[in-house]
């Protein structure tokens, strides 16, 4: 029966990881890997959720099922931290509902499943480039995929070209945005071409799926969400898929978010009930422990004010480590030409390194990063920024 099943090259970043490991070279640095690092190159759990785990240890009282939508004191947290938390319109007419789902991946399969079974025959558009298993998901929930451009031949935000491609979309096609911290390249709209992007979603009637993975790690909690309020706000249908994984660094814990957005109670409470469906065929109840860890945080005044500072640190470094990137270049002559990873934001940059540059990176200097330039920022450290400067300026 297997006969005739071919084996398939294995990810490209798992596969930087196994030969970053293999090198022996003492000044290597690890810029391809998609998590968060501290300064000692390590993935930490925070000290909030330390605590909220500790707190739900000693009050947990059963395992039992928590329903296709989770537990409903998580989708109480998030659907605030997401459309606001005071005074959302959104949230006072009662428009939206939360589903709990194994991450943003799975909040994004739930998505494309609804789609799917919901809304056949609607294409979707995504950014070129962007997280490749968008690809992957909408295709495999048997959804035609175009793209739009996004980044330009210097390595700038195309947003004329994003535009004119927008304005061309099939009216009523669906369009995945990235609500900040776009990975893979770093770059984000700004508030006016956010506004820009509303006038033509409205205008041909397209529905918005924003991907919001990474709240909290560009400009801040509220200010990340400018894009996902907006729409919410101003369209009558919206999906919103929620990630906790990087901003409570819980990654292993899948938990995440699909927030459906309606034009009405009514019509939110139909879709709801469909989303349920979706949920129950995939996995019939999502893990619950990374959900509870969110709620502990969040009903706690206390836990919730630790895990902010913390979430702001992270950022702070991210950002930081992106201005030092570009101080560091200075002595090359190389800054201007880098000076957009100081712009971006997120843990990606796309740096504008040329795929044999970053081969002879890797290869002359034990520097790991994805052959598109993608690097992740959270990789820089105050150590090996100099060795990384010089080992730029050498590939130019
Ligand atoms: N969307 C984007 C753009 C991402 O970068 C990621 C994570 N790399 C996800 C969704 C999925 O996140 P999760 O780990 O919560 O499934």
């Amino acid at each position: 029966m297997f006969e005739h099943i071919e084996r398939v090259p294995g990810d490209a970043i798992l596969g930087l990881i196994e030969a970053f490991k293999k090198d022996t070279n003492p000044q290597k640095v690890d810029l391809g890997v998609g998590v968060y690092k501290d300064a000692q190159g390590n993935t930490p759990v925070m000290r909030a959720v330390k605590e909220a785990e500790a707190l739900l240890l000693k009050n947990e009282t059963t395992k039992t099922y928590i329903g296709s939508h989770g537990d409903p004191r998580y989708a109480e947290v998030v659907l605030p931290m997401v459309l606001g938390q005071q005074g959302s319109a959104v949230l006072e007419a009662k428009r939206a509902s939360a589903t709990q789902a194994p991450g943003g991946t799975g909040a994004l399969r739930l998505a494309a499943d609804f789609i799917s079974a919901q809304l056949p025959g609607k294409g979707i558009w995504v950014s070129d480039p962007t997280w490749p298993n968008h690809h992957g998901i909408f295709t495999a929930a048997g959804i035609k995929l175009n793209k739009y451009p996004y980044v330009d031949a210097e390595n700038r935000l195309d947003f004329s070209g994003m535009l004119a491609a927008v304005q061309q979309i099939p009216a009523g096609d669906v369009i995945v945005l990235h609500a900040c911290c776009h990975n893979p390249t770093g770059f984000d709209l700004d508030r006016d071409q956010w506004q820009q992007i509303l006038e033509v979603v409205r205008e041909r009637n397209l529905l918005p799926l924003i991907d919001f993975a990474y709240q909290g790690f560009g400009e801040g909690l509220e200010e990340d969400a400018y894009g996902v309020r907006l729409m919410a706000e101003n369209l009558d249908e919206v999906i919103i898929t929620s990630s906790c994984s990087k901003n409570f660094g819980i990654y292993c814990e899948r938990t995440g978010c699909l927030i459906m957005v309606a034009k009405n109670q009514e019509q939110m409470e139909n879709v709801r009930s469909q989303v349920a469906i979706v949920a129950r065929e995939n996995y019939s109840n999502p893990p619950a422990h990374g959900g509870a860890i969110v709620s502990e945080i969040l009903h706690s005044a206390e836990l919730a004010a630790i895990w902010r500072e913390e979430l702001t640190e992270m950022r702070d470094r991210i950002n930081t480590l992106r201005r030092d990137f570009v101080a560091a270049l200075k002595p090359y002559g190389l800054d201007a030409k880098y000076a957009c990873v100081a712009e971006q934001r997120g843990m990606f940059s796309y740096t504008g390194l040329e795929p044999q540059q970053v081969d002879r990176l890797r290869d002359e200097f034990g520097i790991y990063m994805v052959r598109s330039g993608r690097a992740n920022v959270a990789g820089f450290s105050h150590e090996n920024l100099p060795y990384l400067a010089k080992a730029i300026a050498a590939v130019n």
